[in-house]
């Protein structure tokens, strides 16, 4: 707190994380020797930068870049780049912390790391977009490689930007090595990734139903957000038998209480990912009801799958979906919770799952990617999406396996938690003071 007074969601993170495992240090105090804790709070190395563009007026603007290197402890740094206004150094550390545990997780050898820019794509025109990413990437391309660091995309980051990205470093490089993962197919992208995360999400969330004798088969589900993740959380949440009755943006959500269907989503899509629409376009062109400025939280469901943003569901959300029989929380987004939401759940019994667990599909499957890349190899849809499933069901037994508490009682969050630092902690270990 001293030393980063003002970077509340940085706080928020780690605090979450140290009481945790707080208990679990008390009773393994070789965790605590050589200072492992107050190292894993500071990043290895935080890369700032200005990055200026041209917009189609001629006049140049300029951002600021990040890119901040977490842990490289496991492997290589990875994680995703964010392009949104509220990008700061608080949001990154958060996102950043996050991502080394949630890395460590999914059991494949990837280091920690998360970057991005103050950029808004919203209102910009796709010349614009190809050269701000042609500008951002001409500074990050410094600092990534097939074995240092490799990007991915996150908000406002999708195949389109991180073409325009990885076309540039290629060429600065010039090396066929594209560096980045959730690439395109027609250069070395892997199938399944726009897939991965939102159907990784549904795939924990029926691993945590099944411990108590349920499937998605006939629930009601609120979807938040309409981007990547939403979307493919709705897709996977249909297909499993579920009615999934919400989208939203940031400017309002579709309550729509006849449910997805396979041509309503594929019209979000067109929406969203050709058009670069709204999610007020889509509702007004299937005459589905949109509410401005409301959240999905207040819609009686039985599963919530939270995939827009951070500290998108409050105490009072928390509190409605509890009073309308909510059972089950399945985090697609990255710490979308409040402490306070998160506390309300866990009392109430309800099947929570911190985003790290539950969202960390999308970065096992570009550590897919990074396999296929590295033995020139493409997997099989079904070959991607097995492995996929097998590691959520991996990580779900792992939270088993740590989240019982002293009291008994079972976390999902303790669970990620110690589970995530027990793998980072024992190869920093190994490794010496660094
Ligand atoms: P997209 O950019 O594709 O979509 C983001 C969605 O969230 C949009 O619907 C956006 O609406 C909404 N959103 C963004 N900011 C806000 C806000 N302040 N209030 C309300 N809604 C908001 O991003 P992704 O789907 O890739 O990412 C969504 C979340 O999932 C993020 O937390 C990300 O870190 C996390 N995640 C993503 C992974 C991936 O593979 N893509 C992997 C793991 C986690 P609007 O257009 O109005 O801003």
């Amino acid at each position: 707190q001293a030393v980063n007074p003002d970077q509340p969601e940085y706080l928020q993170a780690v605090s979450e994380v140290i009481a945790s495992l707080e208990p679990f240090l008390q009773q393994h105090p070789r965790y605590t020797e050589q200072s492992l804790l107050e190292r894993l709070i500071e990043p290895e190395r935080i890369v700032m930068f200005r990055v200026c563009w041209t917009d189609d007026h001629g006049r140049v603007q300029i951002n600021r870049g990040y890119r901040v290197q977490h842990s490289m402890a496991i492997g290589p740094y990875k994680g995703g780049i964010r392009f949104h206004p509220s990008v700061n150094l608080s949001v990154l550390k958060f996102l950043v912390f996050e991502q080394t545990l949630k890395n460590a997780l999914t059991t494949l050898p990837m280091g920690g790391a998360k970057g991005g820019a103050d950029f808004d794509p919203k209102g910009k025109s796709p010349g614009e977009v190809m050269r701000f990413c042609q500008a951002f990437a001409s500074e990050l391309q410094r600092h990534i490689g097939a074995d240092t660091d490799v990007p991915a995309g996150d908000i406002g980051v999708g195949g389109r930007e991180i073409g325009y990205m990885a076309g540039m470093v290629k060429k600065l490089n010039n090396r066929a090595d594209c560096v980045f993962t959730g690439k395109g197919l027609s250069y070395g992208g892997s199938l399944m990734r726009p897939e991965a995360t939102g159907f990784g999400t549904v795939y924990f969330a029926q691993e945590m139903l099944q411990t108590r004798g349920l499937s998605l088969e006939g629930l009601r589900i609120s979807v938040s957000g309409s981007g990547n993740v939403a979307q493919y959380a709705v897709l996977k949440a249909m297909e499993l038998g579920a009615k999934v009755l919400t989208v939203s943006d940031s400017s309002g959500t579709v309550i729509d209480e006849a449910g997805f269907t396979p041509e309503k989503l594929a019209e979000l899509m067109e929406v969203k990912n050709h058009l670069y629409g709204r999610v007020s376009d889509y509702a007004a062109r299937l005459g589905l009801p949109f509410h401005v400025g409301i959240r999905p939280w207040g819609v009686p469901v039985d599963v919530a799958l939270p995939c827009a943003t951070q500290n998108e569901l409050h105490e009072n959300d928390a509190r409605q979906l509890i009073a309308n029989g909510v059972c089950c929380v399945a985090e697609g987004a990255n710490m979308p919770s409040t402490l306070e939401a998160v506390r309300l759940f866990e009392e109430a019994d309800v099947l929570y799952a911190p985003g790290k667990a539950s969202n960390a599909g999308g970065v096992a499957t570009s550590g897919l990617e990074m396999s296929q890349n590295a033995a020139r190899l493409n997997w099989s849809h079904g070959e991607v999406d097995a492995r996929l499933h097998s590691i959520m069901q991996g990580i779900h037994q792992a939270c088993l396996i740590h989240g019982r508490g002293p009291d008994g009682r079972h976390s999902y969050v303790r669970g990620a938690n110690i589970a995530g630092f027990v793998k980072v902690a024992d190869a920093m270990l190994a490794q010496g003071v660094l």
